[in-house]
This record gives structure tokens, C-alpha cells and sequence, in this order.
């Protein structure tokens, strides 16, 4: 059925996206319009002529018809930025489920004055053949921050200001004494247009090796030959990855082209961020979340009108809209980061590869621990996978053991240390190497495990933990199965059955306890309330005040310790055993992640993982690093459960003020698709899905709001957008109050 109405903002500017106007389409104009599209329209009193863009294409209208009027004609000179912004608005509504105001918001920077920030930059005022005697001096005098910006300066004379303050950790008073010793100058400019002065660059390039060149010019003659592909860099930290990225964008940029660089926030970097500016100049720019709503569009006007060829950022960046996109990288793909968590839930990876292929460009993913959904289509010729094994720079990879936590119990060994870790914490505190101690707590759900055997209580249907309530019922929150606790193990018949309690407060505890001489930090989502804190602690720990770093995954990500030869996994189980099917993949992560911490300095690193189920293959494959073997065993399970990737998995999640009502809603919505199946015929695709609950959600009320859940299972994703279009069109005939709905495909996590 062709479309007959469309909502149309007329001459868009963007602080007025909320108020589209509805109009006629024309049966001649039927084909031709379609969102994105500039049109002609009538508008006002006096019908002046006007020019807008098809933001949606409603089945209905709520206007009486007769007063509609039509659009006159069709813009017929092709897509403009907006218009290409505005259909991957509308493709995102689609995919992923949102109003398309919203994903017109996600996609359209909000406009603001523009207040051009005064920028800064530093020069250093010592001359190359002094500088390592100062270097030298300040170490005496153990002030680390200032050799962290001579060691800087070493390297360029001119830096900008803010990249010094925020990615090496220095205080505004610490570069301040400095310029007063006279190491230094500070100076006002807008730094943007010349962020680091123009270093030989010719001097620093490595020569490429082999595998990096190979992929750099197969990437470019797929380009050139006009058949732009989605291709997965497959490589350890430190194997060369940005420097393939940044051989593919020189290349692009060389014809004209741009490109959007991706890369977590967490992960943006003093190094990595000083190494594009250092290729790209004053045609590379940064957004990230430190950056006002005003210089956010600043940033992206320049890109729109021509004064930039790169931007890196985190996912929002995805969305700049460059007049001649050539590539998209998308670094540390795997990263759950790149799911927005408010509609419409994109991902960034995914998303990335529908922008690209609208504007015939090339993605390349890259990850030393590739998410599964990336390796699965990888495998299956989707994406072309590059592997790059060596490692540059010299350190190697650091030793890894495994300790069985059952076994510690018998011994006797009641701490949260296994004597190995303890032993190795002794050695590194008494050589005044430091520490890090990682307790991987995230969305913990109380799973419920034996402590002499391993065994952990798992739903008999979805093989995800089960999670304790307060009355003592163990609970599938995908599912909804339930049972009693049980008073001894099922399977040893041992009484030490319980949750596992430790966090990081009692582990500052025991190390007080245990190494009274050690000077401890944590880092937590309690000591790390404001950015401040947060740098605060890094800084401290980067500086060596304290021999040991105890935190939660935040301390897992971006930040170098070149100090820190050991790192204590204290229950790798935590993150296994969430009730989730993503727990395994993201215990590998972690683990890996966490390893790679360990021996990053010129010194080699050991790393300790204390465990329940040493067996475990996600344990067993990252104390090996071995990603092929694990890959192996999660999607034999993935296809086994038909989870993603191998099928896909919609959420929908019920939040209400009241209780009853919101199941009631829930339950109802899941009657509604149960219906449908069975009204299909035989052979229908509908017929394929499976529904799993309705469900109360692991965190059944938050701020007061009930939530229930329900998942809908279907090999094919585009079965599932109509399901949930179908759910769209129910919801909205209920005119639900203090009730709403949201939608996630392939969820990160469970509810
Ligand atoms: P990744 O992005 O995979 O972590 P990088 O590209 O950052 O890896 O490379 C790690 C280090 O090795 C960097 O210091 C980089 O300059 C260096 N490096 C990369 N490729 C080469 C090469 N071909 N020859 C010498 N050094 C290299
Ligand atoms: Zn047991
Ligand atoms: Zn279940």
C-alpha cells in the first residue's frame, strides 16, 4: 500500500525538529516521496511556497482529511545532508523502535549560539638537549606529573593545553608552576586550526609490516573497484590496528573523502588522540562528552561545510554528517558502549554499516576481543576478517594463573586472597611495583553458588544463573521459573551454599588487614560520583601514591599503568554468572582486558584469576588467550539456546506506575503476538517465533516505576521489527498512561 500522508518540517533548522505539519501525498507523487526527501508544500494562510523534508510516513492521520493540503512537488535534486540524516533517522525508528522525533534527535546536532572557547596551548621552553637532565631532576623529586608533560614535550614542542589536563592528568596548578620555572608557556588560541604544530611527521612513521599493508590496500582496491565492504581487524592490543586505520583514512582523505573514527569514550587517549592530530592536523577534530552542546555543533558545522576530514569520537559521532563519507572505523567494536541505552537503542556497529552502505562507504571494525556478533559474520563471508597476531612495542604477554577458589577452601584458606595472589602481592610490594585488584561486580544479581564444589544454581530452560529474591525463592528473570533455595549443594550435598557477598569496600577491608604496610585506593561507582574523583584517583594511582588500585571494571579500560606488573582477578565468577547470555562473552572480555593491564611498562606482567569453575572455557580461553577456542564453545551454545547472533532477541520492556497494571500490560502484549502466531498459516514466518515470559525484570522497580519484560526469539531479525510494529500499533489504540513500552533488539543484557 502506497503511503498517503506525510509529516513535512519545513525549512529545517534543526531547533525546530519538533514541529512537523502533515500533508496530502498526491497519487502521481506516491513513488517519490519517502523520508529525506525535500519537497514543495503550500504553507500558512496565504499557501506561500516552502520547502521542507518528509521526516515519516504515518498510516493514518489525525487531522480531518478534508483540511489537509498536498504537497505540490519533489525537490528533484537529489539527497542533501539532511535529507540522508533524516532517513537514518527513519531507518533507526524502524530497526530499533522509537517516535521518529526522537530519532531525529539522535541524529540532528540541537543548534546553539556558537561561543567560540578560548583554547590553549603549551610550548615547552627547555631546549631537547636539556630536557632529559630536568626529566631526571623531577624524578628525583618524585613529581611524576611534571615529568609526564616533559616526556610529552620531549616529543612536540607544542601541545594543546586541555589534551595535556584531561589525558595525562595534569593539574591546572602543576602547569602553572611549571611556566613560572619557566619550562614552559601557555598561551590563548584557538587551537583547533593547529593543534599540535606541524611535527616531521614523515620522521615518526613506522614502516608498515606486511599484514598492515596488506590490509590497507585490500581495503582501498575493494573501495576504488567500487564494491566498499564491512571488514573486521582481528588483533591483540599493541599489534598494529590504529596504525592500520590510520594508512586507510590518509588514503581516503588523498581522494577527497572523510571519515568518522569511533572509539569509546574510555578509550580516547592522550596517545591515540595526539597520533591522529599528529597525521591530520587541523583537519581532525574530537567530540566527546566533556564538550558544551555549543562546541559539540561547532565541531559538526565544520565537518558538514568541508573544514574537516576526520572526527573521532564515541557513538553519537557516527552521525556527522560529512558530505563525502569514505570510511568508518569503528576501534574496540565489542564494547557495550556502542548500544545506546534510551530509544531508539541502536547500535553503533551496526548502524554504522547501514550509514556506510548509504553513502557507498567502507567500515572497519576492529578488536582484539571481537564481539560474537562480529566473528559470526566474519565467518559467514559477511565481513572480510584480517588477523594481525605480533605484538609492537616490544612488551610481551604476561603470565596468567589460575587459582581454584574450592581448592583454597580446603586448605583452609578462608581470605579473599589465594595464597598465590598473596604471595605475589608481597613480592610486587616489597620491589614497589604496583597492584591492581579487580572485582568484577557489574549488574551482579545475587546468582547463588556451592563454595566447595562450584556448582551454580541455573534455570532448568534458559541455562542463565538464578537469581536469590528475599524470600527465598531462586528466580529466572527470562523465564520467570522459580524454586525454593536449597539448604545443602544438589550436587556435593556441602552446606556452604550461598551468594557471594565481597565488594569492594570489604576488600579495602581485608588488604588494610592483611598488608597494613600497603597504601590502598578504590575506585567504585561510590568514590567516583563526579569526573573529578574519577581523574582524581587515576591521577594518584598513575603518580604512585598507593601501591594498590582495588575497583570495579572502570579500572579495567584505557589507562596505562606502565608501574603495574600485577593484576588479581578476586571472582572471576561474578560476571559469569550473571543471569545472562552474554555473561560468558563478557567474562572473556574482561579477563582479557583486565590481563592486558598487567606488564603494559617495560617489565613483564603476571596476572592472577581466582575462580569457582577453573573449568569454565570462558576462564580456561582468556587465562590462554586464546579467542578462536572460545569463540568456538559460545556460539556452539548461542545456536544451541538460539540466542544472538545466531537468532535475535527482542525485549520488550513494560514500566508502570502500578503494578498490576503494568503485567497486565505486559501479559496482554504477549497474548496479542501469541494470537498473530497461531492466525498465521503453516508456512507463515510468524510461526517461528518463540516467546519467553512475561517476566518480572531482574530490577523489578526503579525510581518508582514497576517493570515487567518479555522477549520475542526469531531467526529473522526483520520478523521481529514487525512484531514490533505490531506491539507500536497496539500501544499507541491503548493511549496507555503512567505506563510505557520500550523496545531492544538483541539486548546487551537482560532486564
Ligand atoms: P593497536 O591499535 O592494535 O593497539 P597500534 O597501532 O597502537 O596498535 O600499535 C602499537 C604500537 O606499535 C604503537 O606504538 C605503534 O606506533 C607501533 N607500531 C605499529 N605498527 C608498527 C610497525 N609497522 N612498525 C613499528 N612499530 C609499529
Ligand atoms: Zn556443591
Ligand atoms: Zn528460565
Amino acid at each position: 500500500m502506497a503511503a498517503r500522508y506525510a509529516d513535512v518540517i519545513i525549512d529545517i533548522s534543526h531547533e525546530k525538529v519538533d514541529r512537523p505539519f502533515q500533508y496530502k501525498i498526491p497519487q502521481e507523487l506516491a513513488d517519490a516521496v519517502y523520508p529525506g526527501v525535500r519537497v514543495h508544500v503550500p504553507f500558512g494562510k496565504s499557501n506561500q511556497d516552502k520547502t521542507g523534508y518528509v521526516v515519516d510516513l504515518p498510516d493514518e492521520t489525525d487531522y480531518p482529511v478534508c483540511k489537509l493540503k498536498s504537497i505540490t512537488s519533489v525537490d528533484e535534486k537529489g539527497i542533501s545532508a539532511e535529507g540522508s540524516q533524516i532517513q537514518i533517522a527513519y531507518w533507526l525508528k524502524r530497526q530499533y523502535g522509537s517516535t521518529m522525533i526522537t530519532a531525529l534527535k539522535t541524529v540532528l546536532p540541537v543548534k546553539q549560539k556558537l561561543k567560540r572557547p578560548e583554547k590553549k596551548k603549551v610550548t615547552g621552553m627547555i631546549s631537547r638537549d636539556e630536557l632529559p637532565e630536568v626529566i631526571k631532576q623531577c624524578e628525583r623529586r618524585h613529581q611524576t606529573a611534571r615529568v609526564r608533560v616533559l616526556q610529552a614535550l620531549m616529543e612536540d614542542d607544542v601541545l594543546p593545553y586541555d589534551l595535556i589536563r584531561q589525558k595525562l592528568n595534569v593539574t591546572a596548578a602543576v602547569l602553572q608552576a611549571m611556566e613560572k620555572q619557566g619550562y614552559l608557556r601557555i598561551e590563548s588560541e584557538a587551537y583547533y586550526r593547529n593543534p599540535v604544530r606541524h611535527v616531521e611527521t614523515a620522521e615518526r612513521r613506522v614502516a608498515l609490516s606486511e599484514a598492515q599493508r596488506h590490509i590497507i590496500e585490500d581495503v582501498m582496491q575493494e573501495y576504488r573497484a567500487g564494491s566498499p565492504g564491512t571488514y573486521l581487524v582481528h588483533g591483540v592490543t599493541g599489534s598494529g590496528k590504529t596504525e592500520v586505520y590510520l594508512g586507510i583514512i590518509e588514503q581516503m582523505v588523498s581522494m577527497g573523502k572523510q571519515a568518522i573514527v569511533l572509539i569509546p569514550e574510555i578509550a580516547l587517549t592522550y596517545q591515540t588522540l595526539l597520533r591522529f592530530y599528529q597525521r591530520f592536523a587541523d583537519r581532525v577534530s574530537v567530540i566527546n562528552s566533556t564538550l558544551s552542546m555549543g562546541e559539540k555543533y561547532d565541531q559538526i558545522e565544520r565537518a558538514r561545510t568541508g573544514q574537516l576530514d576526520v572526527i573521532i569520537g564515541p557513538r553519537s559521532a557516527l552521525f556527522t554528517p560529512f558530505p563525502n563519507l569514505g570510511v568508518i572505523i569503528v576501534d574496540e567494536e565489542h564494547e557495550s558502549s556502542y548500544k545506546s541505552e534510551s530509544m531508539p537503542k541502536y547500535h553503533a556497529r551496526e548502524t554504522a554499516v547501514q550509514i556506510a552502505s548509504m553513502h557507498g562507504a567502507s567500515v572497519v571494525l576492529g578488536s582484539a576481543t571481537p564481539s560474537l556478533e562480529a566473528y559470526y559474520r566474519a565467518k559467514r563471508g559477511e565481513y572480510k576478517l584480517y588477523r594481525m597476531t605480533a605484538r609492537h612495542g616490544g612488551s610481551s604477554l604476561p603470565g596468567v594463573y589460575t587459582i581454584d577458589l574450592r581448592e583454597e577452601l580446603r586448605q583452609g584458606n578462608r581470605s579473599v586472597f589465594s595464597r598465590r595472589l598473596q604471595e605475589l602481592m608481597r613480592q610486587r610490594l616489597r620491589d614497589k611495583e604496583q597492584i591492581i585488584l579487580f572485582l568484577n561486580r557489574r549488574g551482579y544479581a545475587g546468582f547463588i553458588s556451592c563454595r566447595a564444589c562450584g556448582h551454580v544454581m541455573k534455570c532448568p530452560h534458559c541455562d542463565v544463573s538464578l537469581s536469590e529474591h528475599r524470600n527465598g525463592m531462586l528466580v529466572c528473570h527470562y523465564c520467570g521459573y522459580e524454586e525454593r533455595k536449597p539448604l545443602t549443594c544438589p550436587v556435593c550435598g556441602s552446606r556452604y551454599i550461598m551468594g557471594f557477598k565481597a565488594g569492594t569496600e570489604q576488600i579495602e577491608e581485608a588488604l588494610h588487614k592483611e598488608f597494613p604496610e600497603a597504601r590502598v585506593l578504590r575506585m567504585d561507582a561510590d568514590t567516583t560520583r563526579t569526573k573529578e574523583s574519577y581523574e582524581k584517583i587515576l591521577s594518584a594511582f598513575a603518580d604512585e601514591k598507593a601501591d594498590i588500585l582495588v575497583g570495579t571494571q572502570m579500572i579495567v579500560k584505557g589507562h596505562d599503568f606502565p608501574n603495574v606488573t600485577l593484576v588479581g582477578v578476586l571472582a572471576a565468577d561474578l560476571s559469569l554468572n550473571q543471569n545472562d547470555y552474554r555473561a560468558g562473552e563478557r567474562t572473556f572480555q574482561l579477563l582479557t582486558q583486565a590481563a592486558g593491564r598487567a606488564g603494559r611498562g617495560k617489565k613483564p606482567g603476571e596476572v592472577v584469576i581466582q575462580t569457582y569453575q577453573p573449568e569454565h572455557y570462558s576462564i580456561v580461553h582468556a587465562a590462554n588467550q586464546d579467542y578462536e577456542g572460545f569463540y568456538e564453545e559460545e556460539i556452539a551454545y548461542r545456536d544451541f539456546m538460539q540466542y544472538p547472533p545466531v537468532s535475535h532477541l527482542l525485549a520488550v520492556l513494560v514500566t508502570s506506575r502500578e503494578q498490576e497494571q503494568g503485567a497486565a500490560l505486559c501479559e496482554k502484549m504477549t497474548e496479542l503476538v501469541k494470537s498473530r502466531m497461531r492466525a498465521a498459516d503453516n508456512c507463515h514466518a510468524w510461526r517461528g517465533i518463540r516467546i519467553i515470559g512475561p517476566t518480572e525484570a531482574t530490577i523489578g522497580k526503579i525510581n518508582d516505576l514497576y517493570r515487567h519484560v518479555f522477549y520475542v526469539r526469531h531467526a529473522d531479525y526483520q520478523i521481529l521489527v514487525s512484531v514490533k510494529d505490531m506491539l507500536e500499533r497496539f500501544c499507541k489504540e491503548q493511549e496507555l498512561k503512567n505506563q510505557s513500552v520500550q523496545y531492544d533488539f538483541d539486548p546487551m543484557s537482560t532486564y
